[in-house]
């Protein structure tokens, strides 16, 4: 689409409608707007419903060069507050979503006072939009909001097939052993066990496969420019590999650190927040009485779910820490039941532990008094703990958290993971360990290693800040 002299370039973006997914997507869209671009960001219309919610109508209404719209739900209508099933999302929106997001754009199009569509930017795993692109004869780019160690992770998929190890000759795979196999084959990956691939090889199901689902998008991701939220130093060795499939590769991240380069300085479209959930900041003040690296940090981020009889255990090694704790529990953080704790708990706990449903993460990652962050090992918030230089301890639910944890503790040794089948004793062990024990002190030294690294990639003239401005040029 030809842009006559004076009108900007159109991006329209296209998260995965999740938290971890819209978050980086927002940071990045708002980053090419002050950058000149027009923006048209699209939500599905039930994650529409929540950010009005949550961050206000004022906000939005959008400006008029960055404008939200919304694609129908490729789901059946809910009022939860909680993140729609990722599964059924990935599914629905490859069949459901195209035809909407075609009209979008079409209408778009023929918007008078908007600029043509210049490029589709859409998430790594939602490649129906990258046909819509085909189809109208628009440039597109993928944005993988995970780590390049997760997307190695997924591209893993096909050689399993190929080596004959998926799907599993015993269905007891889990527990005969075969999880533990080490994959010294992968070239990029080392240290790599079956069982810290990406999640989706425990389903074996044959009809709307996930592990069917992410081998397809992850192969999506070779063939199209790729931008990812990392830093080269960070993950070289998964580089080296991406880049040898496709050379059109930009690691933008850490997205929220190359943002203090481009202050917004627009009256009423705050430059930070697309949280889903209602923040509760008053947790700052509260970090604000304890020593430097004395509290610990609880947070699964926005999906992740587990039995009452985990979070029991988890509540009672905090408890029995004797440590301070700030412990995010989202209302739907139990499957099918309440996360209410007995009266005993919360009197134990009382002068020492924090306890709300969703906090301003990057802030608190970026408080002082934090000394670890015992995380569900999400790419966000990963990244989010290494730039804020706090050491981890890894409790994965799904998807790449398995290989980001697995990573933390092998690779970049910023921490350590916690037993799937968590229980009390273990959690007070780590913890203390972390903030007290020696491990924790070598822990803390890397991580603010990495700190310092990831704050170099997004300085002028760093690995990302280069990356991002090629970016820039590539959409112009
Ligand atoms: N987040 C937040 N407050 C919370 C919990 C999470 O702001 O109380 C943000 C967090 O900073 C991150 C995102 O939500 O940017 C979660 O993404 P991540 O990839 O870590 O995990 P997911 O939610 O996708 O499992």
């Amino acid at each position: 689409m030809e842009l006559s002299k004076n009108q900007k370039p159109h991006v329209v973006c296209v998260p995965f409608p999740a938290q971890g997914h819209v978050n980086p997507f927002m940071q990045f869209s708002k980053l090419l707007r002050c950058k000149g671009f027009h923006i048209t960001f699209v939500n599905n219309e039930f994650n529409h419903r929540r950010l009005i919610k949550s961050l206000g109508h004022d906000f939005v209404k959008g400006q008029p060069d960055f404008q939200f719209k919304t694609i129908p739900d490729a789901l059946p209508p809910s009022d939860i507050d909680s993140t729609q099933d990722v599964p059924s999302l990935c599914i629905a929106n490859q069949k459901h979503s195209y035809a909407p997001l075609k009209e979008l754009v079409n209408n778009l199009n023929s918007s008078p006072g908007v600029p043509p569509v210049s490029t589709i930017i859409y998430d790594g795993i939602m490649s129906f939009a990258g046909k819509v692109a085909k189809d109208l004869g628009i440039p597109e780019f993928v944005f993988w909001t995970a780590s390049a160690c997760g997307l190695m992770g997924y591209l893993q998929y096909h050689q399993l097939v190929q080596r004959a190890i998926f799907p599993y000759k015993d269905e007891n795979f889990e527990t005969d052993g075969t999880f533990d196999t080490s994959l010294d084959w992968i070239i990029g990956m080392k240290d790599i066990r079956l069982k810290d691939l990406p999640s989706f090889i425990r389903d074996t199901k044959k009809v709307d496969s996930m592990f069917d689902f992410w081998d397809g998008e992850a192969q999506n991701c070779l063939r199209t420019p790729l931008i990812i939220n990392t830093f080269q130093e960070f993950e070289s060795d998964a580089f080296e590999v991406l880049r040898a499939k496709n050379p059109n590769i930009y690691n933008i991240g850490s997205l929220h650190l190359l943002g203090r380069h481009f202050p917004d300085k627009e009256n009423g479209f705050k430059s930070s927040g697309s949280s889903l959930w209602k923040n509760d900041s008053k947790c700052i003040q509260w970090l604000d009485q304890w020593k430097p690296s004395s509290v610990i940090y609880v947070n699964y981020g926005s999906i992740a779910r587990m039995s009452e009889k985990h979070l029991k255990e988890f509540a009672w090694g905090l408890a029995n820490s004797n440590l301070p704790f700030l412990w995010i529990k989202r209302p739907d953080l139990v499957m099918g039941n309440s996360t209410e704790l007995p009266q005993e708990f919360y009197d134990e706990v009382k002068d020492r532990g924090y306890i709300t449903s969703w906090c301003p993460q990057e802030q608190v990652l970026n408080h002082p008094s934090v000394g670890v962050f015992l995380t569900h090992s999400g790419w966000n918030s990963t990244l989010e703990g290494i730039c804020g230089g706090v050491p981890m301890i890894g409790w994965p639910f799904f998807a790449e958290q398995q290989t980001n944890c697995r990573y933390l503790s092998k690779t970049w040794g910023v921490g350590m993971d916690i037993k799937e089948d968590v229980k009390r004793e273990e959690v007070t062990t780590l913890v203390k360990e972390m903030l007290i024990g020696e491990k924790g002190k070598q822990f803390r030294k890397n991580s603010l290693e990495w700190k310092n690294k990831s704050i170099e990639a997004t300085n002028i003239g760093g690995s990302s800040y280069n990356d991002f401005f090629k970016l820039i040029k590539a959409l112009q």
